[in-house]
């Protein structure tokens, strides 16, 4: 593991653009938020000198306007906890997400931010995120927005350049009269461990009970967080019952690439990953108002 042993300057940019700047006149500097996976988990072959903190360059945010909630990059996964617009949006599974990802004290220094520019697969937000169709806005040269499925390239790498930085997330807030549920779980080894498997799903249902829109994502299955687009597809269009989602998620092992490691076997992946997913559905499928 490599860690940061010669830090020669530490700056803390007033904006997103002071800091992309600076990001682009220092070669050897990298981006810290929270610090809980640059300073633990080491550099990753990287050389570093210098930090660029973002968290007083004004990104620490929660608002609402009429069609987005969006959420600044460097709010931390304890104010995603707490904040009380998560406490009512989407069956709370911002929130409930937060709320599993360890400790106090990692919650109260990891930031958004952080957690999808880390790039991890047990990210305990992206699948959340994934489910509720966010979109991540990158400030570098210009100002970009990426959809969150497709932000992950390859391991632990995201599509941004290396001195762009996220700088807010954007939730699109459902139509009204639209029956829409929502669903997150998290398995691990103890209730402060980083997940072996976790997921989130919403679906959307007409008034029949017929499923208009499903997502479905899984976290530490394969090398990034993926949504499993031909579960997803199967649903559409059908009124679920538990044989139509257990064969829906039967093969399960085509969407997904799990590998051993010291929390858990890729076969022991795979069979979370089936039982995960199927809960994921029947639970968002009954929030929807859908009876099974
Ligand atoms: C003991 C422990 C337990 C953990 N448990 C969990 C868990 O349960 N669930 C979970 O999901 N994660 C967990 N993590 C991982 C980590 O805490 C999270 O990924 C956290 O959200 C990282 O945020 P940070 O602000 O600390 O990022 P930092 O460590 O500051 O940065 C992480 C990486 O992202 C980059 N970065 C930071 N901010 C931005 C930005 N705005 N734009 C672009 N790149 C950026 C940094 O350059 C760095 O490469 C755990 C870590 C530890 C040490």
């Amino acid at each position: 593991m490599q860690y940061i042993r010669d830090l020669k300057k530490y700056y803390w940019p007033k904006g997103p653009q002071d800091a992309v700047r600076l990001l682009m006149q220092e070669p050897l500097a990298e981006i810290i938020a929270g610090g809980t996976e640059l300073l633990v988990s080491g550099l990753k072959g990287r050389e570093v000198n210098n930090l660029v903190d973002i968290t007083r360059a004004g990104l620490s945010y929660v608002k609402k306007d009429k069609k987005y909630i969006k959420i600044g990059a460097t709010t931390t996964i304890s104010e995603l906890q707490n904040a009380p617009l998560f406490k009512d949006f989407a069956c709370s599974i911002l929130s409930k997400a937060a709320g599993k990802f360890v400790s106090v004290q990692i919650r109260n220094a990891a930031t958004i931010g952080g957690n999808l520019g880390a790039a991890m697969p047990s990210s305990d937000i992206a699948p959340v995120l994934m489910a509720l169709d966010a979109k991540i806005h990158v400030c570098g040269k210009e100002n970009k927005e990426f959809p969150i499925n497709g932000f992950y390239i390859s391991k632990r790498k995201t599509v941004m350049a290396p001195y762009e930085i996220i700088t807010e997330i954007e939730i699109p807030l459902p139509a009204e009269n639209v029956k829409t549920g929502y669903a997150f779980e998290k398995i691990g080894r103890t209730e402060m461990d980083i997940a072996i498997v976790n997921g989130a799903a919403s679906i959307t249902i007409d008034a029949s009970g017929e499923v208009k829109n499903a997502r479905l994502s899984l976290g530490s299955v394969a090398q990034n967080t993926i949504r499993c687009l031909e579960i997803e597809n199967n649903l559409l269009g059908k009124k679920l019952t538990k044989e139509i989602i257990a064969a829906s998620c039967e093969n399960i092992a085509k969407s997904i690439d799990p590998k051993t490691d010291v929390r858990a076997s890729a076969k022991y992946r795979g069979t979370v990953a089936r039982v995960i997913a199927a809960r994921l559905i029947e639970e968002a499928y009954i929030k929807a108002g859908g009876k099974i």
